[in-house]
């Protein structure tokens, strides 16, 4: 309804909406950016954890591979029978013996892939249970056979030897003297660990390194990767054929784990007792595998919280637009009801009118505020001087602003357009204050057609219907008035009165319609003698009265011999001649209405006792 409120609303709209899209903008960003992050730091948590896990697991799986075959060779080699073999050389067949042993281990354990070897106290090999080989002397070969012969103890390491790499546990035996007889040896391979992890998932390959490889002369699985020998049988394709094509280097150089394609990847260094890098365990599981599970209910999170959030949005965005609708239909309403009226409404800041009802645009016969606004500044310049009228300017305030720190009294204005004069009441009220000014507005009632009925009125009331000149009333009004501005302005005034002389002969004569046309007659040949500024009043019967303002006494006697003669020479037939005598006086300072009407009475009296027809002043 208003321009402004309404255009300040609309501009307040639009921030709005532009900061609902930029929070919206920015939420998306920064979600798609925090979750960018977020996903990437879950992942490096994710495959550190899985690199500490497979590490833990690594471990542990050697350890007790390392510790149970440990426990078989101590165990064996407090074996009677091996005892007395080693101690008689009774006809035992321990070749035998110690392969019914590994069998009943595979049969009834966990451990399928042991093996086992008797050796004499001279480091030559008795039996071994992975093969008919025996007779033949290690002790020039393997350095640990060597330093245990010397010192016997048990010993449990990690050892590449001629065959692969193995787990190996070295146990001397002594007879019952405890004077040493030989040693059992039990190896394990990494068979077994490398099938266990295959059930969890993991694919593994263990790699011997390529400084071993010309020690390897009968290795087992024949296989070598870059010179890196391949421990593991059957190795699973999948991470051979990547090992291969990457290079065991891409796998080895770096401790730490590896992401690729779909892999993640991780190597563990297989170190002898003293620390000595023998090979590697590279295990490789599936990538997705491993971040699916937290990074999922990340973005689950994620993606709910997102939702609550856009859903909060479009929520806000509902609310706003209804609540636009709304506005909209109500102002559509009160536009309504504003142009239905046939008061002139405006709206003004006092500088520029704002805005109008149609009634306005009607009225000034334009389409739009516009093109009133380019041309005129404020309605007031319409507005017309006369007496009882708010004027443009009123106390040097702006009309508008009078007239609304005047609101106790009834204001009109009287406007003129297309040569046509409008009567207004105008009323105003505050609409809105704000420290970018206030807002009036300012209703036009059209009361044009009443101010023309009081106007008429009035006009009748001061009027005298004979001769159409002021009344005894008007005199009265007028008289005091004059009275007042003289004395206030120091400025003299004359008061003439005049009465027709032997009028009641006229009657008698001529009838009573006779006297009323002389009446008329002299009324209007005395007006035309008269200034603008005089006050011309029938007093009463054929008495009359003229005000002189800023008349002096000897300007109104002039004034008074003038108009004696016009009636003088006045012809009005059948009455053959009329003639008036005249009473003159001048304001005197401490006269009232009285003394002075008095006065000037008295001086017509004057010149009806010397014979009438002429001036007295007194
Ligand atoms: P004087 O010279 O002394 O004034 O003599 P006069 O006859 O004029 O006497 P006076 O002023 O006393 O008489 C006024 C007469 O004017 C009385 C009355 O009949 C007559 N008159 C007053 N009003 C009217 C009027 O409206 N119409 C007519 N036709 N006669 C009026
Ligand atoms: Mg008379
Ligand atoms: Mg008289």
């Amino acid at each position: 309804m208003i321009n402004q409120d309404y255009n300040f609303s609309k501009y307040k709209n639009s921030i709005l909406i532009i900061m609902l899209f930029i929070v919206g903008l920015l939420f998306t960003l920064s979600t798609i950016w925090y979750v960018k992050n977020k996903m990437e730091l879950l992942k490096e948590k994710q495959f550190q954890q899985e690199k500490i896990y497979l590490k833990q697991k690594l471990r542990n799986l050697l350890e007790t591979k390392r510790k149970a075959v440990m426990s078989i060779a101590v165990v064996m080699s407090k074996d009677i029978t091996i005892q007395e073999y080693l101690e008689h050389k009774r006809d035992i067949n321990i070749h035998k013996l110690i392969v019914d042993i590994s069998d009943s281990l595979r049969k009834n354990t966990d451990y399928k892939n042991i093996w086992l070897h008797i050796i004499d106290k001279n480091g030559v090999s008795l039996a071994r249970s992975w093969s008919n080989q025996a007779g033949d002397s290690i002790y020039n070969i393997r350095k640990d056979i060597r330093d245990i012969i010397k010192s016997p103890h048990i010993t449990s390491r990690m050892s590449v030897g001629k065959f692969s790499m193995t787990l190996k546990s070295i146990v001397p035996i002594f007879d019952e003297k405890g004077k040493f007889i030989g040693i059992v040896e039990g190896i394990s391979h990494f068979n077994s660990i490398i099938k266990k992890l295959k059930k969890d998932g993991i694919e593994s390959i263990v790699l011997v390194d390529k400084k071993y490889n010309k020690q390897l002369t009968k290795n087992i699985t024949h296989t070598f990767i870059n010179d890196y020998y391949v421990v593991n049988f059957n190795p699973p394709k999948k991470i051979l054929n990547l090992v291969k094509d990457k290079g065991v280097k891409y796998f080895i150089n770096n401790r730490e784990y590896k992401v690729f394609d779909n892999y993640y990847t991780f190597t563990y260094p297989i170190k002898d007792i003293d620390g000595e890098i023998l090979g590697y365990f590279i295990v490789l599981e599936n990538k997705n595998k491993l971040i699916n599970k937290e990074i999922n209910e990340f973005i689950d999170n994620t993606i709910v919280f997102s939702f609550a959030v856009l859903f909060g949005l479009i929520v806000i965005f509902i609310i706003f637009y209804k609540s636009r609708l709304n506005i909209e239909k109500q102002k559509e309403y009160f536009k309504k009801i504003f142009d239905s009226t046939k008061d002139i409404i405006v709206v003004t800041d006092l500088n520029r009118i704002i805005d109008v009802n149609r009634a306005f645009l009607e009225f000034f016969n334009i389409k739009e505020l516009d093109e009133f606004n380019k041309i005129n500044k404020c309605i007031c310049d319409f507005f017309e001087e006369e007496e009882g009228y708010v004027s443009k300017e009123v106390e040097s305030q702006n009309c508008i602003e009078y007239i609304f720190n005047h609101s106790d009294i009834e204001h009109k204005v009287k406007i003129k357009q297309n040569d046509k004069i409008y009567y207004f009441s105008v009323k105003i009220q505050k609409l809105i204050e704000n420290e970018d000014g206030n807002l009036y507005v300012v209703v036009f009632s059209d009361i044009t057609q009443i101010e023309i009925s009081r106007k008429e009125l009035r006009r009748l009331s001061i009027t005298d219907a004979l001769t159409n000149i002021g009344n005894r009333e008007f005199f009265n009004e007028n008289i005091e008035k004059e009275i007042n501005r003289a004395k206030r302005y120091k400025t003299p005034l004359s008061l003439l009165m005049f009465d027709l002389d032997f009028f009641k002969k006229v009657n008698d004569n001529y009838g009573h319609d006779v006297g009323d046309i002389v009446l008329q007659e002299v009324s209007k040949a005395v007006k035309k003698v008269l200034r603008n500024t005089d006050i011309f009043c029938r007093y009463g019967g054929e008495e009359f009265m003229i005000i002189m303002p800023e008349t002096s006494l000897n300007e109104a006697i002039i004034l008074a011999e003038r108009i004696r003669k016009t009636v003088e020479n006045l012809q009005i037939p059948p009455v053959k001649q009329i003639t008036i005598s005249i009473g003159v006086t001048e304001l005197k300072e401490d006269d009232t209405i009285e003394t002075f009407i008095k006065r000037v009475d008295d001086s017509l009296y004057q010149s009806k006792e010397n014979g009438r027809n002429q001036v007295t002043s007194l």
